[in-house]
């Protein structure tokens, strides 16, 4: 059993490394109304709770959460729970901000929204995490709801934890559909197909769709491409799948207990197997054990950090040899690894970009769920890629122009010597909080 007890050190908190980008996208954008970036930057609402629960040991432990909503500019709150010992309001209000910027770049009517419960949810049974849930959403109320706030599954939470979202919510409103409070469930209780593969299935879509633009140098197919992926549950192994499908080989995983390694390519079948029986992909047969931190710093095409935050920081930045990372996980890069990998000519497709897929099928799961209908897996699969593309195609197009715009002017420094660099992330920022000001402006200050 891994130790989830021990938080990392940090380099920068969520809430600051959310700012710092924030403010790096503000430095690009020119019209917005004075003072309205102080709307956009701040929390609407935070809720903190504590409850107690009693234990399979008949033993009375209390237990805190919270959840944050950062704005509701475009529609309901939407974003995942997270139950992990780390959890805090900094990181989850910073999670807030980033799921109100995907929204945006993505074109759906939500705001961002998140929430945790801090727990090591490895050393809970079924019937404590049942209980938690249940009282954490009680705990809640209305302010969750299927036009308030919608949560869906993130770090330790997946489609059981959702049906007893679900069904406490129902259990509290009954005579209503309440299927579109939560999504992420199972098929069954009014899931949408493909909600599971989707944030790694976006990310795929996005990383072919960008590497065909002939940008990363020596890579502009999946085809023969090596991969190295980080964390394997429900983003990573997916995305490992899908990468392979098609035609890339992966070469490095791993979990919270370490990495495994082989050049030849890692036979998922027998990774996926070897995970359920074991609990660990360390000690697969026919791989290398590798440490996480060796595993980041692996020689590869594509790098999909798809665990925990903060995980390629100023200090192992320089190591990094992918030609591309792809940010399956929100937050895995920090501000000033921005800086040293673009140094470095390495390409990062962002968080609100790259694992914006999940929250696209949440959003097609909550529209069939208002209509109590079931839409077939190849629709689904079709409008998200439809909207990973056009967020790619806008994201890079928008790079393009102020790449361009920052060349004519006279006297700008070099783009090495700021501290920040011009990149996708700020690209796609832009875009996010241009729509965000524009949206209101529109809708104007109440009163
Ligand atoms: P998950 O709980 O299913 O899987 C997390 C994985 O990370 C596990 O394999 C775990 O072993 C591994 N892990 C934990 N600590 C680690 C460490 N220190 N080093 C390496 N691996 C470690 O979670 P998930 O739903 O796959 O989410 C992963 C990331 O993707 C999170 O950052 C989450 O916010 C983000 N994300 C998830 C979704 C979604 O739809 N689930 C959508 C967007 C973004």
């Amino acid at each position: 059993m891994d130790d989830l007890t021990k938080p990392p050190a940090r380099e920068v908190s969520g809430s600051e490394m959310v700012d710092v980008n924030f403010q790096r996208a503000l430095a690009y954008i020119d019209s917005i109304q004075n003072g309205l970036a102080g709307v956009l930057r701040f929390p609407k609402r935070v809720i903190s709770v504590s409850f107690p629960i009693e234990m399979d040991d008949c033993s009375i432990r209390v237990f805190q959460g919270c959840r944050v909503v950062h704005n509701r500019t475009l529609g309901p709150g939407k974003g995942g729970i997270r139950y992990h010992p780390t959890v805090d309001l900094d990181e989850v209000s910073a999670l807030a901000a980033l799921m109100t910027w995907k929204c945006a770049l993505i074109e759906v009517p939500f705001g961002g929204a998140k929430g945790g419960v801090i727990c090591d949810p490895k050393a809970l049974s079924q019937s404590e995490l049942r209980h938690i849930t249940r009282r954490f959403i009680s705990e809640l109320g209305d302010n969750i709801g299927p036009y308030t706030d919608i949560p869906s599954p993130d770090l330790y939470t997946d489609e059981q934890t959702m049906s007893w979202v679900y069904d406490t919510y129902d259990v509290m409103h009954p005579g209503n559909n309440n299927r579109a409070v939560v999504t992420g469930k199972p098929l069954l209780l009014g899931g949408s197909p493909g909600r599971r593969e989707a944030t790694a299935r976006g990310c795929r879509d996005v990383t072919e769709y960008f590497i065909g633009k002939g940008l990363v140098p020596g890579l502009s197919e999946l085809k023969g491409a090596r991969v190295v992926v980080q964390g394997f549950g429900n983003v990573g192994s997916v995305a490992a799948q899908l990468f392979q499908e098609a035609g890339a080989k992966i070469i490095a995983l791993s979990d919270s207990q370490g990495g495994i390694f082989d050049e030849d390519g890692i036979d998922l079948r027998a990774a996926i197997a070897y995970k359920k029986e074991h609990g660990t992909l360390v000690g697969l047969p026919q791989t290398t054990t590798i440490t996480n931190e060796a595993l980041l710093e692996c020689e590869c095409d594509i790098l999909i950090p798809a665990a925990l935050s903060e995980q390629i920081c100023a200090h192992n930045a320089k190591n990094i040899k992918a030609r591309l990372v792809v940010e399956a996980a929100n937050g895995p890069v920090t501000p000033a690894a921005d800086r040293i990998l673009a140094d470095n000519n390495i390409w990062v497709l962002p968080d609100i970009l790259a694992n914006a897929g999940g929250v696209t099928v949440s959003y097609f799961e909550w529209l069939q769920n208002l209509e109590n209908h079931q839409w077939e897996l190849d629709e689904v699969n079709a409008r998200l890629h439809k909207r990973m593309r056009k967020a790619t195609e806008a994201t890079v197009t928008r790079w393009q122009e102020l790449q361009q715009r920052k060349a004519e002017m006279a006297g700008e420094s070099e783009d090495s010597k700021e501290p920040y660099p011009l990149d996708l992330r700020t690209a796609a920022l832009t875009i996010a909080v241009e729509r965000l000001a524009r949206v209101t402006a529109q809708r104007g200050l109440w009163p």
